[in-house]
């Protein structure tokens, strides 16, 4: 009960909130939501399969989160590392943080990670942020692709895919 009471009302506009009690839209380009976290597709992605894992619970700061959603949080984020590497074969992944405004946070009031697949040969990541991206799959293809993978995540209750 102390984290509902805790818990700012949610930004009806908050991405992270859309398709509530949903585990899979494809609408809101969500790809998973448990308990803890919440996938989604970024609809304005640097690289093809571009994914933001963010806490279910709408907070800000990474220091707001509790030990058992920081181990969920991390846990999502592997799980999400292993699911594009088997379904995007890339060569690397940036993962990282944005934590406010200023440090380039495109939803400021929901702490979320991005989780970015590489290739060789790609753009550097910097100059991919201030570029025109052009993506060369259409992002409901890539939903398509990676939301079976999710699908199984969720029904083997966060075992390893
Ligand atoms: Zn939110």
């Amino acid at each position: 009960m102390s984290y509902i009471q805790e818990q700012d009302p949610p930004d009806k506009s908050c991405i992270f909130e859309t398709g509530p009690g949903k585990k899979h839209e494809k609408e809101s380009l969500l790809l998973c939501r448990d308990e803890k976290t919440v996938v989604l597709l970024n609809r304005f992605p640097y690289a093809n399969g571009h994914l933001l894992v963010a806490p279910s619970r709408h907070i800000a700061d990474i220091s707001d989160l509790q030990p058992d959603e920081s181990a969920a949080l991390f846990d999502m984020i592997r799980e999400s590392v292993a699911i594009l590497r088997k379904n995007n074969n890339p060569d690397g992944f940036n993962v990282g943080l944005n934590l406010g405004a200023v440090a380039g946070a495109g939803h400021p009031d929901h702490l979320h990670f991005h989780v970015v697949p590489r290739w060789e040969g790609d753009h550097n990541f910097m100059t991919v942020l201030s570029e025109v991206r052009t993506i060369p799959e259409h992002i409901e293809s890539t939903f398509d692709q990676l939301l079976p993978d999710f699908q199984k995540l969720l029904k083997s209750n966060g075992k390893k895919i």
